[in-house]
């Protein structure tokens, strides 16, 4: 087709979904009976109801959701004939996993070897269901709920374990969920990202990791401090517990709302793994209670931060199902989550390792700017001390460190393009107080090789 298509659509239309025009729209509009397309050819929206829409010949319009469908259905369609990505043959060991996140996570070895040990199984029991093909062997779902306090790297495990299993992962935040029918996505919509993640592979997809973070925000609201939230939060457990459950989903390939009369992707989340996120702030009260342990408040107040997070990594350690039941997780949700991981929040010295030690670590990435602009970067112990105490105070763990080094930079990172003698800039701990300019402390040396 030569000039087959074009958009059309825009400003506020005409309304009105008559117009039966025969002709060619091209013809028409060139000749300036400028006549609004009045729906799309395959949905029936008009384009006031749905935007833009690009036209065909012979008065055809499409309008751009339905342009999403035709592309998601294509790729699906496409993965049909090629076929999908076979699930590895070997399952990492739950050593190997755990040398592997070692790489990317600082500290936190209690929840890295639960994790290590809760994933071999689940895909080594996946294998061996793919093996046998037998119906009888049922797979049990080893769902895994990480609870620790923001920024202590719950996220973070999540991203690495799909990596070293090169399974698709997808991201969710239970916030933005709601029950079908009220504002806000449905659960359905992170199964389609995680469809979209795997390419539309939908086998690999059912055998991808779902991660929803901030799941002790939908915790009932009685169990809360809060009793600004209504019961909906329960009605979003519900929502999830089927996906966790085990069930096959309706899933709307061009994501938002489903509607009667669209088509569905049939997704069965029977052997996906899912893994919830939560702070559970305020849930050490209902452990303590529990336990009886009564002076903790009183020695965490008199010792400073450093020893209550000890302490509180402690009390955290000791949850049970039961507590989380009390803070507002309706008991069969609980239940789906047989492996309760707990992450302990980062001190002082652990914002260091986090600083330096990961692959990606913070100081290596500015390093390696530093190095393309053929300089030097180097941060003194003392100073690494200072920018974690300072990421402490923001109290969001390891995520403060990010906007603590950015601010800490800036100044040197817009004029360091411009630095015409290469060099060493030390950063030290007056330059983090502001004290003294990083600039005034560079040592005139010659490039040396890192
Ligand atoms: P959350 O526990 O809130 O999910 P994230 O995993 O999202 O925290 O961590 C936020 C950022 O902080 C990550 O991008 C990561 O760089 C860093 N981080 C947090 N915890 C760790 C950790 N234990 N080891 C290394 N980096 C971490």
């Amino acid at each position: 087709m030569s000039n087959g298509s074009r958009n059309s659509g825009g400003g506020g239309g005409s309304g009105g979904s008559g117009g039966g025009n025969e002709g060619g729209g091209f013809d028409e509009l060139r000749a300036g009976k400028r006549r609004r397309p009045s729906t799309c050819s395959f949905c029936g929206k008009t384009h006031r109801e749905a935007g833009p829409m690009v036209e065909g010949p012979n008065d055809t319009y499409i309008c751009s959701s339905c342009v999403e469908l035709c592309h998601n259905i294509i790729k699906q369609e496409k993965r049909r004939v090629t076929g999908s990505r076979r699930l590895f043959s070997r399952v990492p060991s739950p050593r190997e996993i755990k040398d592997f996140l070692d790489k990317y996570v600082v500290g936190q070895d209690y929840a890295k070897k639960a994790l290590s040990v809760a994933v071999h199984n689940h895909y080594q029991r996946l294998i061996h269901a793919d093996r046998t093909e037998s119906d009888e062997i049922e797979i049990e779902k080893s769902n895994i709920l990480l609870l620790g306090p923001t920024g202590s790297g719950k996220t973070l495990l999540a991203r690495s374990l799909a990596r070293i299993l090169n399974v698709p992962l997808a991201i969710g935040d239970a916030t933005t969920l709601t029950e079908a029918g009220y504002v806000g996505e449905d659960v359905e919509n992170i199964l389609l990202r995680l469809l979209q993640n795997a390419d539309f592979d939908l086998e690999a997809a059912q055998r991808g990791i779902i991660y929803i973070d901030e799941i002790d925000k939908i915790a009932r609201s009685y169990g809360n401090v809060s009793i600004t939230r209504d019961v909906s939060g329960e009605g979003v457990q519900q929502a999830l517990l089927k996906m966790l459950e085990g069930t096959v989903a309706n899933v709307p390939p061009q994501g938002g709302r489903k509607h009667p009369e669209q088509q569905y992707i049939q997704m069965d989340t029977t052997q996906i793994l899912f893994i919830c996120g939560g702070t559970f702030s305020g849930i050490e009260d209902i452990i303590k209670r529990r336990i009886g342990h009564k002076n903790i408040g009183f020695a965490s107040e008199a010792s400073g931060t450093e020893e209550s997070a000890a302490e509180l990594a402690e009390i955290l350690r000791q949850v049970t199902p039961d507590d989380l039941i009390e803070y507002g997780m309706i008991p069969e949700f609980v239940g789906r989550l047989p492996l309760i991981a707990t992450l302990a929040p980062l001190d002082e010295a652990g914002l260091v390792r986090v600083l330096t030690e990961p692959r990606n670590a913070l100081c290596r990435q500015y390093r390696k700017f530093f190095e393309i602009s053929g300089s030097k970067l180097e941060f003194t112990p003392e100073a690494l001390r200072e920018i974690a105490r300072r990421a402490l105070k923001r109290d969001t763990g390891a995520r403060a460190l990010r906007s603590v080094l950015e601010e800490l930079m800036l100044d040197l990172m817009f004029e360091l393009p411009e630095k015409e003698a290469a060099g060493t800039y030390v950063i030290t701990d007056a330059v983090v107080r502001g004290d003294e300019s990083p600039a005034v402390i560079k040592r005139e040396l010659r490039k040396e090789s890192a």
